[in-house]
């Protein structure tokens, strides 16, 4: 059964994890808010993502820069001359598209009326703001909100690597906010003007680019299969000559590769990150427009040279999404009894076990599943509910994702002072100890 967008949308406002931006003055176009559970969804994928590129490796440093950068910036990196989209308008009915995504501009593809479209106009996708109080009227205090956090890792190259003393190869990340005032948004989270990148800059000398390249595809390609992905869904796909950015068009690089999802909703496989070899353009670029060397030492080869880049970009909210949609199931529990499960890899459920007393009026079971529940949160997300009958509130965690349910029963206080344990996806379940519950839960859930 394929998901419909509109079931999506539906299921993230039902279960907390996506609302609409400024819902009660009837929302802000394609802006959306992280509810409880997509806070802590989009967390868990944005700390999976520092683990493996940061935390896990001796070659990567993290990095927090500004979302305003010196508008200088943005001349060296090419965004305010080539980061355009081109725009056509329909003269009858108004509506507006990418020129890039038409098949034809004879058509309008919503009134199908012909000859109405105008032709393509270049349309910059940086969001222009004014610094200061006052709009001195002229360009003299503009700032722009960073279309991509790259450009602040390449001009804190000559900071980190002297301060980090890193020698090649090595890398940066950095997660944070970019804003593109696309033309066309849509597809819930998966386009909107405001959204969160995880990116890397990778520094090598130019002869190891190619091989440190698909090193790269590789190993992000591994990351979402590790996280649980369905494989026959994600695919990667080598970009065309003619739809390489700028930056990868030159015959040092060896282009860029996407890892692409297959989104019930699209009829596309779409991009989730691009993996793009950038040669030395970037940090050419801003030597040349800062006067500033942005070159390495090499002290075994006593020599300067401009560091080429390797460039993994990924969108925190398409990964979110993608992780989503995935683990969305509905299965058949019994004859006739069906169940709606997201199966959500146990680092990235948004909690990880649910105490459920089976008695809320019995303060001895409430005390325990209480006091439990307490001492498994200083570990990792758990709730306690009493608000229903344990077979729905089984269902209500399985359809968040919750891999483990706990439930403290007469049995517990009465007799074996131990708890029954439910997995999500086997729906087995085992008696353990009280004393060992919190040790058997980090094991399975191998955090
Ligand atoms: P697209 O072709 O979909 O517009 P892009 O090739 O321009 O994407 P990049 O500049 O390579 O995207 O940005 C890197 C990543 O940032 C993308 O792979 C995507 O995950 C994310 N991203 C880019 N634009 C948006 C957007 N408007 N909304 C949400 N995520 C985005």
């Amino acid at each position: 059964m394929a998901l419909k967008m509109e079931e999506i949308v539906s299921l993230c406002k039902r279960r907390g994890f996506v609302f609409q931006s400024s819902e009660i003055y009837g929302g802000f176009a394609s802006c959306w808010d992280y509810g409880p559970l997509g806070a802590e969804l989009k967390r868990n994928v944005k700390n999976a993502w520092w683990q493996s590129v940061v935390q896990e490796r001796d070659d990567m440093v993290g990095l927090d820069s500004s979302i305003l950068m010196h508008p200088k910036v943005w001349e060296a990196s090419g965004h305010l001359a080539t980061f355009n989209d081109p725009l056509v308008d329909c003269k009858n009915c108004k509506s507006r598209f990418r020129a890039d995504h038409l098949k034809n501009l004879e058509t309008c593809p919503t009134c199908g009326n012909k000859g109405t479209l105008t032709e393509p106009r270049q349309f910059n996708l940086m969001f222009k703001t004014h610094v200061g109080p006052v709009d001195s009227g002229d360009d003299s205090n503009v700032a722009y909100l960073r279309p991509e956090t790259a450009q602040g890792i390449f001009v804190n190259f000559p900071n980190v690597q002297n301060t980090s003393r890193k020698k090649l190869p090595f890398g940066i990340a950095q997660v944070g906010k970019a804003f593109r005032n696309e033309i066309t948004p849509g597809n819930f989270t998966f386009r909107t003007r405001e959204f969160e990148q995880m990116e890397i800059e990778y520094f090598c000398r130019p002869e190891d680019a190619p091989r440190l390249h698909q090193e790269w595809i590789a190993a992000r390609y591994q990351w979402y299969l590790d996280l649980g992905i369905n494989p026959e869904k994600l695919s990667l796909r080598p970009h065309e000559k003619d739809e390489l950015a700028h930056y990868a068009q030159s015959e040092d690089s060896t282009g860029t590769t996407d890892i692409e999802y297959q989104f019930p909703f699209m009829s596309e496989p779409s991009e989730l990150e691009g993996i793009a070899n950038r040669a030395d353009y970037d940090l050419s670029q801003h030597a040349k427009f800062s006067g500033e060397k942005m070159s390495y030492f090499d002290p075994q080869n006593n020599e300067h040279i401009t560091p080429y880049v390797i460039e993994p970009s990924a969108g925190a909210d398409r990964a979110t999404l993608a992780f989503l949609v995935d683990a969305y199931h509905e299965e058949e529990v019994k004859p006739g009894e069906m169940r709606t499960v997201l199966k959500f890899h146990p680092r990235l459920a948004p909690t990880k076990v649910a105490v459920l007393p089976l008695a809320k009026n019995k303060p001895p079971i409430v005390e325990i599943a209480k006091k439990l529940r307490a001492d498994l949160a200083k570990k990792f997300v758990a709730q306690y509910d009493d608000t229903a009958g344990i077979g729905k509130l089984y269902r209500r965690q399985d359809e968040i994702g919750t891999p483990f349910c706990v439930t403290v029963d007469f049995e517990t206080v009465e007799k074996d002072n131990a708890v029954t344990v439910r997995d999500r996806d086997t729906m087995l379940q085992e008696r353990v100890s009280l004393d060992q519950v919190r040790g058997y839960l980090l094991e399975k859930l191998d955090l």
